[in-house]
């Protein structure tokens, strides 16, 4: 690996850019992401950037059960973002499509229409929960941009009460990880 390929690479794991989609969400989860980058949580601190544009951004984070008319949009914003890029679904919508799984509104879950590298389960997850799960997702990128891929999808242990059994993972992450195994 050249210089200039060492530098992208620690540049990727330090500060990564995000740009946040919602595929249906109900606001929970995407007001979680939005507290890990305020004063108290401060993902910010840490390099984490939320982006307005996908052109610009590394991590895809993407929030909610997928609705068909959400599915266009999120492989149109997928393919704006430059390679290597990294894709964390937030919170057990995207995963499994949650309590909302008989619905025919829905086209879930996320992993039938883009890959997905990091899975954070809850509902919704914890800021902490989130911040965790990006920096993996920029681990993966950082490994992927150096070519030591491929890397498996990622599903987080729950930091604190997690959803505290309110979703259909009964609080132990369990739906999450049961559908990535599948
Ligand atoms: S996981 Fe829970 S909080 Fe997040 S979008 Fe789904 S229902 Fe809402």
């Amino acid at each position: 690996m050249n210089l200039w390929n060492k530098l992208m690479c620690y540049s990727r794991r330090r500060s990564p850019w995000l740009f946040h989609m919602n595929g249906g969400s109900c606001n929970g989860c995407d007001i979680e992401l939005i507290a890990s980058l305020t004063p108290r949580y401060d993902a910010e601190q840490l390099g984490v950037r939320l982006e307005g544009s996908p052109r610009h951004a590394d991590i895809l984070c993407i929030t909610g059960p997928i609705t068909h008319n959400a599915v266009g949009a999120i492989k149109v914003v997928y393919d704006q973002v430059f390679g290597p890029k990294a894709v964390v679904a937030i919170g057990s919508c995207p995963a499994t499509t949650n309590v909302f799984i008989e619905s025919r509104t829905l086209d879930g879950p996320l992993n039938k229409h883009i890959p997905v590298d990091v899975f954070v389960p809850g509902c919704p997850p914890r800021p902490d929960a989130i911040i965790q799960g990006v920096a993996k997702a920029a681990e993966i990128l950082a490994e992927r941009a150096s070519k030591k891929l491929p890397v498996a999808p990622v599903v987080m242990p729950l930091v604190g009460e997690g959803c505290g059994g309110a979703c259909a993972c009964g609080g132990s992450g369990g739906c999450a990880t049961k559908e990535v195994q599948a």
